[in-house]
């Protein structure tokens, strides 16, 4: 294992700051039955009069009982977007320093490299999409500050193998962050039972996929205590609003549903599978651990407007490198799924 230095990963003026304290920072550990005239709200009562709990504490108590994980190693934000960005300016110098992104891949890290002015290198997935650790490792520098790896991948679907993740995590010195936002829909476990034995590791998952709350905006980030102690001094005191929290608490507390949802994803996506093997234009199935199917065809431009004329919108994923005519659909209900294979074998 490499030497890591979280003091010297950190940005020198990140390092100095202490985070916004505000009114409501101080009111929960008080008590009840406070007259509150501390933050100039209307004191006209409804659900969202007063500022949510900037740190969410009743959220993060019932994610981190779900999770097996403690509340101070959680970090929360406005999507997965959110908390990715807050890695972006407190850990990487603009102009300066780099990441390292392994297409094809999820596009948001690139764009916030891009936002953050970032250095964002490319090493590519292999042919049957695993990370290429050695090239990977050959390209950090002493700039390089984080290795973003999603798995399961999005677009491909695979997730990348323990060992590879394993080699990356023991032999880079900056954070490897792993995007678990499909880790509900594979067999593989996730990285959060490891997150003790890496001090380099921070994972991320999100409530808009499995969970069904995209509309909501919740990106969960977990760390150490001390990386997650690094970012709630850059975060905005209110990140995460009232509505959300509510209804994120509410939605945590009904495993039953989404359990069920999953499932039934899960077996819809064993159909589809079976299904598209029989279509002539479908070349290549990708075996997914995730709510979508990566498909390649004989041509997916024309494919992907043929699809469109028909009212069914997939994603065509083919000016991603690895992906040359492919299209992403996502695992949708019965009836919708039925709809793409009709289609399908309408356009034959
Ligand atoms: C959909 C998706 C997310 C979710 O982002 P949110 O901002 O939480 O909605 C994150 N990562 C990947 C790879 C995704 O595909």
């Amino acid at each position: 294992m490499r030497k890591f230095e979280l003091n010297k990963l950190v940005r020198p003026n990140v390092d100095g700051l202490k985070p916004y304290s505000s009114a409501r920072d101080e009111y929960k550990s008080v008590g009840e039955e406070m007259v509150f005239l501390d933050a100039n709200e209307n004191p006209f009562p409804s659900d969202v009069n007063r500022y949510p709990d900037p740190q969410q504490r009743n959220l993060k108590a019932e994610l981190g009982k779900i999770k097996g994980i403690a509340a101070e190693n959680i970090l929360l934000g406005n999507g997965s977007d959110e908390v990715l960005d807050l890695l972006f300016r407190a850990f990487c110098e603009p102009g300066i320093e780099n990441i390292i992104t392994l297409p094809p891949t999820y596009g948001m890290y690139s764009v916030l490299a891009g936002i953050n002015n970032i250095e964002n290198r490319e090493v590519l997935l292999s042919r049957d999409f695993q990370p290429q650790v050695q090239q990977i490792l050959e390209i950090v520098d002493k700039n390089t500050k984080m290795i973003f790896l999603c798995s399961p991948n999005n677009p491909t679907g695979n997730s990348f193998s323990e060992e590879s993740v394993t080699e990356i995590l023991k032999n880079f010195d900056g954070l490897v962050v792993i995007d678990e936002a499909y880790i509900d829909f594979s067999e593989k476990a996730s990285w959060l039972k490891k997150l003790k034995n890496y001090p380099n590791l921070v994972i991320t998952q999100t409530l808009s996929k499995a969970y069904g709350l995209a509309g909501i905006r919740l990106g969960i980030l977990y760390a150490s205590v001390e990386i997650i102690s690094i970012l709630n001094r850059i975060k905005p005191p209110y990140n995460v609003n009232q509505l959300t929290q509510e209804r994120a608490l509410e939605e945590l507390k009904d495993r039953e549903k989404v359990n069920m949802q999953v499932a039934d994803i899960l077996k819809e996506r064993a159909k589809l599978n079976k299904a598209l093997k029989g279509i002539e234009l479908v070349k290549e199935i990708y075996d997914s651990d995730a709510n979508f199917i990566l498909v390649k065809v004989d041509d997916a431009n024309r494919r992907y407007e043929q699809l469109l004329e028909k009212g069914i919108v997939v994603r065509n994923r083919s000016s991603q490198p690895l992906c040359e005519n492919t299209l992403r659909s996502t695992v949708g209900t019965k009836s919708e799924n039925e709809k793409l294979l009709e289609a399908l074998k309408a356009i034959q």
